[in-house]
Formats: structure tokens, C-alpha cells, sequence
């Protein structure tokens, strides 16, 4: 499946792509963790986007959409794939249909996960992440077995480095201001599936009932 997550900072949009990877080998393409990546291997690219992440603001939409230019014409593509945090802007969201179409492709659909801003906070201040591998965990509900050490692979689960107090609230802002304008680009392509719910399982439902996989 072809998909697009929006949602905010905390709405489960890793934990719900990862769980439809196994639904159908669909692969998730997250921004943000390509991103962090290049920050903790140093490269050009992690160097530009490091100050801006940080802050919780966000990085240029040149700089993503070189990224996701290449990233989508990889093969491990082929089977679909499950966009994590991107796009964030308008800008990136045309960039994205003009793209798209010159590859022949077309999305199932767009799932906004909407959750509560209370429960959002409460989770982005618990939430842990595997520096390795991005395994997401939670110090309450979902804490690793050994504490920070991912289970999966044996790497350091910490807390990253824009889940401060300040940074938080500057990335709800972001997100108010940027990328929620989203959801009535996407309705008026007829694309969007709203869904209302804190639970990944019924994320998942409601897609499934959508795009009838
Ligand atoms: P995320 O893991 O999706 O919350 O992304 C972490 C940070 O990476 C964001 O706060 C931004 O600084 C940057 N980032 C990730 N995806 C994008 C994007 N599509 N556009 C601009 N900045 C992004």
C-alpha cells in the first residue's frame, strides 16, 4: 500500500507504519529518522539539518525533498510504502503530487491520526527511542526489558534530543502552523481518512476497512 501518516508529533505515526510493514512488506519512510541518522553519521546533510531539529523546527523543504527524490525511486519501494512525517509542509505536498505523478503512481490514501493534545504531551515526554535501530518505547507503557537497551537490537534507547520541554511545544506549534493545513490539502484531493483514536490497532482497522487490504 501507498500511504501518507499526518498526524502530530506523538500521534503514533511510527508505531502504526511499523505495524502495517508487516501487513503487506510495504516499507516506512520516515524523514526524521533519516535525518537522524545523518546527524549521528556526521554527513553534510545531518550537518544542515541538526540546529533546526533540535529546536524542533523544521528543516528546508529543499533539503527534504532531495532526500525523499532518491529515496523513492529505491527498489525496496516497489511494494508500497507508508510515509512517516512527510510531507510537512504545502510546499513539499505539491513537490510530492508533481513527483508522483512523473513516477506513474498514485497513494491509496491519506490517514490523519488525530489524538488529544493532553495525551500527545504525555506521550512525547515518556517516549523513548533505539538510536540504532528507531524502535519506539515508553518509560510507562512500554518500557525495554533491560532499561536503555533496545530489545530488538541490543542499542541505546534514549531520549532524543528535541523531546525537551521547549522543544515540544515549539514542535506543536510547527505542526499547528505548517503541517496541519495539510488535512484540507489532502481533503480537497478526496484523498483524506480522519481517524480518531489514541489505540495503533484501531488506526489499523480503519485503514484497512479504507483501502480494503
Ligand atoms: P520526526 O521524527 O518526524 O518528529 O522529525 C524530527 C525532526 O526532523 C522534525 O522536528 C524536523 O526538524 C525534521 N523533519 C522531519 N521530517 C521533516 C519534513 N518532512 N520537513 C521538514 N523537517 C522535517
Amino acid at each position: 500500500m501507498k500511504l501518507i501518516l499526518l498526524g502530530a508529533p506523538g500521534a503514533g505515526k511510527g508505531t502504526v507504519a511499523k505495524l502495517l510493514t508487516k501487513l503487506d512488506g510495504s516499507v516506512q519512510i520516515s524523514t526524521g529518522d533519516i535525518l537522524r541518522g545523518a546527524v549521528a553519521a556526521g554527513t553534510e546533510l545531518g550537518m544542515k539539518a541538526k540546529a533546526a531539529m533540535e529546536a524542533g523546527d523544521l528543516v528546508s523543504d529543499d533539503l527534504i525533498m532531495g532526500i525523499m527524490a532518491d529515496r523513492l525511486k529505491e527498489d525496496d519501494c516497489k511494494p508500497g510504502y507508508l510515509l512517516d512525517g512527510f510531507p510537512r509542509t504545502i510546499p513539499q505536498a505539491e513537490a510530492l503530487k508533481v513527483m508522483l505523478t512523473n513516477m506513474g503512481e498514485k497513494l491509496d490514501c491519506v490517514v490523519n491520526i488525530d489524538v488529544p493534545r493532553d495525551v500527545i504531551l504525555d506521550r512525547l515526554t515518556t517516549r523513548r527511542t533505539c538510536e540504532s535501530c528507531g524502535e519506539i518505547y515508553n518509560v510507562k507503557s512500554n518500557p525495554p526489558k533491560a532499561e536503555g537497551v533496545c530489545d530488538k537490537c541490543g542499542g541505546p534507547v534514549t531520549q532524543r534530543a528535541d523531546e525537551t520541554e521547549e522543544a515540544i511545544s515549539n514542535r506543536l506549534d510547527v505542526y499547528n502552523e505548517k503541517t496541519a493545513p495539510l488535512a484540507g490539502f489532502y481533503e480537497k484531493e478526496g484523498m483524506l481518512l480522519t481517524v480518531n483514536a489514541t489505540s495503533s490497532d484501531a488506526v489499523i482497522e480503519a485503514i484497512k476497512a479504507k483501502i480494503g487490504k
